[in-house]
């Protein structure tokens, strides 16, 4: 099904994990691809490949997303090259856990400004472009953690909680330009960022999941393409992938 032919789209932090699947995921529909990434440019010039093999244009930009002034240049560097930008996936995220009382200033802005700071430079260079088209697709990608919390995210979670408001606003300032914004919530997904969390804690996170096991990258990214998609009728939603660890 190549419904999404003729449309661009772009997935940041996509050099792997669930970026990675989304872009795929979106190529393997027709759209044409533009993937960031901060480091890792030997795995997001592969994906960019792998993109091309699915017979669409792919473009891979190196970006610190945690700088507002870079996220603003993706948009722009994109529009240039293609003239328009029909689908925007803020999926770039990191995570710096650690107790409140162990947490450093740095480390809560260093998330903040990543999870959420980018999420608002993207949409806020991106909207005049889909308001002049009038069409939009944008899909954000928060957490269970910013619905529930979770110990040692206080700067995760906060993240997370405040994508889901921004969209919830943005969804309503934007719904007459038929711009649709929407968040996805994964579970526990198995990506590197899971892996970082030692053995022992992940046996116990399994044991915190109703399905009794981890989501996988390509279940996420399939709630993503149905919304950039399908979902035309869908906007200022969150939608629940995880397992049911949070009902
Ligand atoms: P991941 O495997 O750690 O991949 C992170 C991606 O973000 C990479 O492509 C990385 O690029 C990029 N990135 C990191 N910092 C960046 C920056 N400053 N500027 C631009 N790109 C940056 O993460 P993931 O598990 O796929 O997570 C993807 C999204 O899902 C995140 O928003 C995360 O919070 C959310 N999520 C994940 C889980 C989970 O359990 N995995 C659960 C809920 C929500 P490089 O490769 O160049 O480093």
């Amino acid at each position: 099904m190549e419904d999404l032919k003729g449309k661009t789209a772009i997935v940041t932090g996509a050099s792997r994990g669930i970026g990675r699947e989304i872009a795929l995921q979106l190529a393997k529909r027709g759209a044409d691809v533009a993937i960031n990434y901060v480091s890792r440019e030997d795995d997001a010039n592969n994906v960019v490949k792998e993109l091309e093999d699915l017979g669409v244009r792919a473009l891979a930009f190196k970006a610190d997303l945690s700088q507002m002034a870079a996220g603003r240049e993706l948009i722009d560097q994109v529009q240039e090259q293609w003239g328009h930008i029909d689908i925007l996936v803020n999926n770039a995220g990191i995570t710096r856990d650690k107790a409140m009382k162990n947490l450093s200033d740095a480390e809560w802005t260093e998330v903040l400004d990543t999870n959420l700071g980018s999420c608002y430079a993207t949409c806020s260079e991106v909207l005049p472009i889909m308001m002049e088209q009038k069409f939009g697709r944008i899909v954000n990608i928060t957490s269970f953690v910013g619905q529930a919390g979770n110990f040692g995210q206080a700067n995760y979670a906060a993240s997370k909680g405040g994508i889901i408001a921004f969209t919830k606003t943005l969804a309503l300032e934007v719904a007459r330009y038929n711009i649709t914004v929407n968040a996805i919530a994964p579970g526990f997904t198995e990506t590197e960022m899971l892996a970082q969390v030692p053995e022992n804690i992940r046996e116990k996170i399994i044991a915190r999941v109703p399905m009794g096991r981890f989501g996988r990258p390509e279940e996420i990214a399939r709630a993503v393409v149905f919304i950039a998609a399908e979902g035309d009728y869908i906007t200022g939603q969150q939608i629940n992938v995880n397992g049911g660890v949070y009902m």
